[in-house]
């Protein structure tokens, strides 16, 4: 079967996933209203990855909704992604980068996703010329680089990431472009059987202007004999891979299961880049939301299995005015520090709030 049939026969409701996981009669029907509002969509391969005799396998807590889903506190845009928009589909945040949101789709639906306002559902946010969006970056010379997402721009075809990838190449500014994708986690089969992808990733990584893969495995469960295959096509293709993880409640919130995890992405070529606090979404927070002074003495106890290598991740919040770094508690304070700022007079800013023991975010903090 090839990877476009794949991506089509996952599982996309819930008459089709009660083959799968045992659900009640009551659970069917929550979930049913559920989807109705975030659609559910997940991979035969990534469903084969849960432990059905788990009832709290972290796999299964990512992509099978859950009643939490009905909690509305939060926000749809914890980032200001709206505020950044300059036009459908191209976000200009950071002064060197570009963010083109190329489709909102996915092989499998996160149930945590930042973007849950828009994957599955509308495409008002999504990149439709992308010619305008090429001679936006042209005039803006100081945009160095592209990150291109969504969705997951790895479940359009080849022709349409060749097609981006030829405009973005015409920009002479660019000094290297970025895909954010799930795909070597959820469908590897589209990266292994399509040797068209392969080689024109090849073909347009230069020496001048590299490709990155920014992937996105949250469990060394995921660290799959298939998975590996897909990053090690992209490795030989000359592919620079990234990670980035959410730090997610009852998925990855254990000292032990982060080491593990980054030490195997080192193993398989894979750097790890960021670990993010998972922001306060609707029908997220309350679910997967670890707090801050939790979440950081966790990653300070996985740090001390780690090596140079695997701990060069930072951890991290993606605020509305910048990535901010949780750098360290003395007493009754926790420190951050800007890492990126949306705007320079916050630019590297290190700065401290009184410790709050249920605090997720920046905004909770006094
Ligand atoms: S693959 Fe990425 S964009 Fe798609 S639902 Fe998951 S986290 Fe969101």
């Amino acid at each position: 079967m090839i990877w476009k049939e794949k991506l089509k026969k996952g599982i996309c409701n819930i008459e089709q996933l009660v083959k799968y996981i045992d659900l009640t009669k009551k659970e069917q029907i929550q979930l049913q209203k559920i989807i109705k509002k975030h659609p559910i969509k997940i991979t035969e391969y990534y469903l084969s990855l849960i432990d059905k005799n788990d009832p709290n396998d972290p796999i299964k807590k990512m992509v099978i909704p859950s009643i939490g889903e009905f909690d509305l506190s939060g926000s749809y845009d914890t980032s200001d992604e709206q505020k950044n928009t300059k036009m459908p589909g191209l976000q200009h945040k950071y002064a060197q980068t570009a963010l083109i949101l190329l489709t909102n789709r996915c092989s499998t639906y996160c149930r945590y996703c930042f973007r849950k306002r828009l994957v599955g559902l509308s495409k008002k946010e999504i990149l439709h010329k992308l010619n305008d969006a090429v001679k936006y970056i042209k005039k803006h010379h100081e945009i160095n680089n592209v990150l291109v997402t969504g969705g997951d721009p790895f479940v359009l075809s080849t022709k349409i990431i060749k097609r981006t990838l030829e405009s973005l190449l015409t920009i002479p500014h660019l000094n290297f472009i970025r895909f954010g994708t799930k795909i070597p986690v959820t469908l590897p089969d589209r990266i292994i059987e399509d040797k068209d992808l392969v080689d024109l990733l090849k073909k347009s990584s230069k020496k001048d202007k590299r490709l990155y893969i920014v992937t996105h495995f949250n469990h060394p469960r995921e660290i799959t004999k298939k998975s590996t295959d897909a990053i090690e096509k992209l490795i030989s293709s000359g592919l620079i891979i990234n990670n980035q993880m959410v730090l997610l409640k009852g998925v990855n919130d254990n000292a032990e299961i982060i080491s593990d995890l980054q030490n195997k992405l080192v193993e398989i070529g894979v750097n790890p880049y960021y670990i993010f606090q998972c922001r306060p979404v609707k029908r997220v927070k309350k679910t997967f939301q670890v707090p801050l002074y939790k979440g950081y003495y966790i990653i300070e106890k996985a740090k001390q299995n780690l090596h140079g290598l695997s701990k060069r991740f930072k951890y991290v919040m993606s605020h509305k005015t910048g990535k901010i770094e949780i750098v360290g508690i003395i007493n009754d304070d926790m420190y951050f520090k800007y890492h990126q700022a949306e705007s320079l007079k916050n630019s590297g800013k290190f700065f401290k709030k009184k410790i709050s023991k249920t605090a997720g975010w920046l905004d909770d903090l006094k």
